[in-house]
C-alpha cells in the first residue's frame, strides 16, 4: 500500500514519480504508420525536456494537458 499515484498517470521521464499534468503525443515516422500514436506522460518539470527529445529527432509531436478534475484550469496554449 502506497500513497504514489496509478502508474499510468506518472510522469514518462526516466525515474521520476510525480504525476503526469500533460500528454505528449507522438510518432516515429520511420516505424510508425500515419494513424499510429505514441503517448508519454509529463509532469511539469519534464514537459519540455521530454517535447525537447521528441523535437530533436523530428517526430511529429502535440503537447496536451491531462484534465485533473478539481485542479486549477490550465491555461490554452
Ligand atoms: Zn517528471
Amino acid at each position: 500500500m502506497t500513497d504514489e499515484p496509478a502508474p499510468d498517470t506518472r510522469c514518462s521521464a526516466k525515474g521520476c514519480q510525480r504525476p503526469a499534468a500533460y500528454a505528449l503525443l507522438w510518432r516515429n515516422p520511420r516505424i510508425h504508420t500515419a494513424d499510429r500514436v505514441k503517448q508519454w506522460l509529463a509532469c511539469p518539470e519534464h514537459r519540455d525536456t521530454l517535447s525537447d527529445f521528441l523535437a530533436r529527432r523530428d517526430f511529429p509531436l502535440r503537447v496536451e494537458p491531462l484534465d485533473r478534475p478539481g485542479g486549477p484550469a490550465l491555461g490554452a496554449r
